[in-house]
């Protein structure tokens, strides 16, 4: 990691601080200096930096403190905060048809925008950088990330099952068509046919249609329960969603895939083939009961495997950290083999996988020179993050997202310190409740 760019000053200096960029092998520097430029990362190395990337420069003393790429939410519904705590315990599909449904039915922009900020403020709070999203009324969510500076992916839910699947399409293209590259790159888009159980062959045949003229990936829920995967098996000559995905040619295509949890063998070896990305969710998948995804079978086999916490109604935070956590634990459990799912394996699906399964890792995952500047700095003076032994393991298995002190995205410092600096986190937190409340007094 000892990479510079060409000279040019530098706008930020984080001075001092242990740098961690994940990669097959953490890189781990004792005492190293991040240099940022414009929205790129310029120096990446040993402190102090050469003199050109400290002309100038803002520099932030990162005595104490973990410097990290930023995490990646490989998948979630950003809005579904207004639903937190408001249906728990519940099987999956009595919690959908019962109370989520009925109750996104009476949705409006105003709640998505507010439900959105309220995600937004949330990760960054938790040093979440970027989040893959798939939900309605996505003008309002991608206006939220261009107001608190988070970088997205953002597609619009598509039910090819429902009255206005036709309408929900020519949304999700103008979604894409109106915010693909938006913000100086900090928005790419994708399109969402939600599941193979709601859209039917000749809806997704239009959906590819639609993505092929946009150039964009396709962001679905793939084999979440097992309930989905029998019925799927019965109706389509013994195929799994996966299998019967790949017969419609929908991975010949970018894919974004949630959950795979009941992924066969044959079904990972398509996976693998087929480049697609699995957001992992494991504390949904937990809490819904749905199962235990084949996570360590699918590194293996060199599936592209990131992190998710599904949305804020299913989990329910939007703590990455947490996630990576519960990960190691969960996998270390099933397959009982301690050494599964390392702390630096983990901390890699939060970072770098996940950016792979969202294909932007050529931008984000990792500190590296030429990489875009989403970097956050966690404090490692707590008392539980004494002693340090490891830095890795300690991030992964004894932080919490409340050491996140400060946070950078696309060069931009957005919390330093503690403080949340371009929104009024007050308001973003009355505004949501006034509408989560409204929404289920309705
Ligand atoms: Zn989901």
């Amino acid at each position: 990691m000892h990479e510079t760019r060409p000279a040019q000053a530098a706008d930020i200096l984080v001075s001092g601080a242990q740098v961690i960029s994940p990669g097959e092998e953490p890189v781990v520097i004792q005492k190293g200096d991040v240099a940022v430029s414009g929205s790129r990362i310029a120096y990446v190395g040993p402190s102090p930096a050469p003199e050109e990337f400290r002309r100038g420069a803002r520099v932030l003393d990162g005595s104490g403190l973990v410097a990290l790429p930023g995490f990646v939410n490989a998948h979630t519904h950003a809005a579904m905060t207004v639903f937190r705590g408001f249906a728990d315990d519940m099987p999956l599909m009595e919690w959908l048809t019962q109370k989520i449904w009925p109750s996104e039915a009476r949705l409006d922009g105003d709640a998505v925008y507010w439900g959105a900020m309220l995600a937004c403020v949330e990760m960054i709070r938790a040093g979440v950088t970027t989040f893959a999203d798939m939900y309605f009324f996505m003008d309002e969510t991608a206006k939220a990330v261009e107001r608190t500076g988070i970088r997205a992916s953002l597609s619009r839910g598509l039910i090819g099952s429902a009255p206005g699947a036709d309408g929900a399409l020519a949304e999700g293209t103008e979604l894409c068509e109106h915010w693909n590259g938006a913000c100086g790159g900090r928005i790419t888009t994708m399109l969402g046919p939600h599941a193979p159980y709601t859209c039917p062959q000749a809806f997704l045949e239009k959906v590819m249609e639609a993505a092929a003229d946009l150039e964009v990936g396709m962001h679905i829920h793939l084999s979440e329960t097992e309930g989905e995967v029998r019925e799927c098996r019965g109706l389509h000559g013994g195929m799994s969603p996966i299998e019967l995905m790949d017969s419609y040619g929908l991975f010949e295509f970018p894919v974004l895939a949630a959950h795979c949890v009941h992924a066969s063998d044959r079904d990972i070896e398509i996976l693998s083939a087929k480049g697609v990305g699995v957001a992992h969710n494991p504390g949904c998948n937990m809490k819904i009961a749905s199962g235990i995804a084949p996570v360590p079978k699918m590194i293996r086999a060199g599936v592209k495997v990131g992190l998710g916490t599904d949305g804020a109604a299913s989990n329910n935070n939007l703590d990455l950290l947490e996630e990576a956590r519960i990960a190691a634990f969960l996998h270390k459990l099933a397959s009982g083999d301690p050494t599964v799912l390392p702390a630096g394996e983990a901390l890699y699906l939060a970072t770098l996988g996940s950016a792979r399964a969202l294909g932007l890792d050529r931008d984000i995952g990792t500190l590296e020179a030429g990489k875009k500047a989403d970097i956050i700095l966690i404090d490692a003076t707590g008392p539980h993050m004494y002693p340090h032994h490891d830095m890795v393991s300690q991030v992964v298995y004894s932080a919490r997202s409340s050491d996140v002190r400060t946070v950078i995205i696309d060069g931009e410092i957005l919390m330093e310190d503690g403080a949340i600096l371009l929104v009024d986190e007050e308001e973003v937190v009355a505004r949501a409740e006034e509408r989560a409340q409204a929404l289920v007094r309705a």
